[in-house]
């Protein structure tokens, strides 16, 4: 749970997802006329991390934010 110092909001912020994990990076033969190489990013289910990055509060903007 996170609270802003700021505006004591517990409620709502802004952030991003990181997510990290393997990924299997392979070129696909596709035939067609322009020779261009598809790139395929397969996601390995097996290892697959997200993590929430909290940046700042969604009604004051505050970067003060705390982790309880
Ligand atoms: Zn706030």
């Amino acid at each position: 749970m996170y609270k802003c110092m700021n505006c004591g909001n517990t409620e709502k912020f802004f952030g991003h997802a990181e997510e990290n994990g393997d990924v299997i990076i392979y070129k696909n033969d596709f035939n067609d006329d322009t020779e261009t190489y598809n790139w395929i990013y397969k996601v390995s289910e097996n290892n697959w991390n997200s993590k929430l990055v909290i940046e700042s509060c969604y009604f004051c903007h505050s970067k003060n934010i705390k982790k309880l």
